[in-house]
């Protein structure tokens, strides 16, 4: 069976699990597409169930998790992809370079916050243009319009995604261990860390061991890393709520405007 996201998207690629969530079909890690993206991860709690990324926020939120805990290497994998297209747009303009930010950027919004829900309740009675409402079978979902993309825009998009990759418990391991990662990847790892050290997460967590990412993770994180002289140039995102919040302060809106 095909992954019903990729159909939606004009793309055949062949599904790797069956969301309980919505019943249908879902491609996942390694992507076999030709921009990396893919649409279904296994979540790491007991349940171990493949979900789609349309789902992964309100499964997460069910089990009363962050999608960072519920889907550890989908979010480094989307947070990189975040990190690489807003970095490679903020150094050169181009048609191509936007799609690509625009794309990671909605995989990032609609799996790991604010989620699909937030993102309807902020968006509702505003005259915000730069995301479309769109729907996949009877789901809802969003699109970013790419010619709308600013460079603000860009700068808090990457800021929730260094955020999100610094929330994974075994990040610091990571870092630690170098796992095969070339040092510019370690030593963007590092700044990532430094720009959202959070007292309360200096220590690895004890479920570490079983978190360690697969193989096509690492893999790609090691491709995606921008420089990490670009994050040196992100202003941390403040520490709110996810949800609406998060997606308030992404779009500049009611009391993060200006923020
Ligand atoms: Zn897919
Ligand atoms: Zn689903
Ligand atoms: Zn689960």
């Amino acid at each position: 069976m095909d992954c019903y996201i990729c159909s939606d998207e004009g793309v055949t690629t062949a599904s790797k699990g069956l969301c309980p969530e919505c019943s249908q079909f879902v491609c996942g890690s390694p992507s076999k597409r030709s921009d990396g993206r893919y649409h279904g991860a296994q979540c790491k709690c007991s349940c171990k169930k493949f979900v789609c990324k349309l789902d992964m926020k309100d499964h997460s939120d069910d089990h009363g998790n962050s999608t960072e805990e519920c889907f550890p290497g989908f979010v480094i994998d989307v947070g990189a992809a975040v990190l690489e297209a807003t970095h490679n747009l903020l150094m050169r303009e181009g048609a191509d370079l936007r799609d690509r930010a625009a794309a990671a950027g909605e995989d990032f919004l609609i799996a790991v916050g604010p989620g699909p829900k937030a993102l309807r309740q902020v968006l509702s009675g505003t005259n915000v243009d730069l995301l479309e409402e769109r729907s996949i079978g009877d789901r809802t979902s969003f699109s970013i319009a790419p010619e709308k993309l600013t460079f603000g825009h860009l700068k808090r998009l990457a800021a929730l995604a260094a955020r999100a990759i610094s929330n994974v418990d075994y990040l610091y391991d990571l870092v630690a261990s170098g796992l095969e990662l070339p040092m510019t990847q370690r030593r963007s790892l590092m700044a990532i860390l430094a720009l959202h050290a959070d007292p309360g997460k200096q220590e690895p967590s004890p479920r570490v061991t079983k978190f360690v990412p697969d193989e096509s993770v690492r893999q790609s994180l090691s491709r995606k890393l921008p420089d990490p002289s670009f994050l040196a140039d992100i202003t941390p995102a403040p520490y709110f709520e996810r949800g609406a919040d998060e997606a308030r302060w992404f779009l500049q809106l009611g009391r993060f405007e200006g923020a």
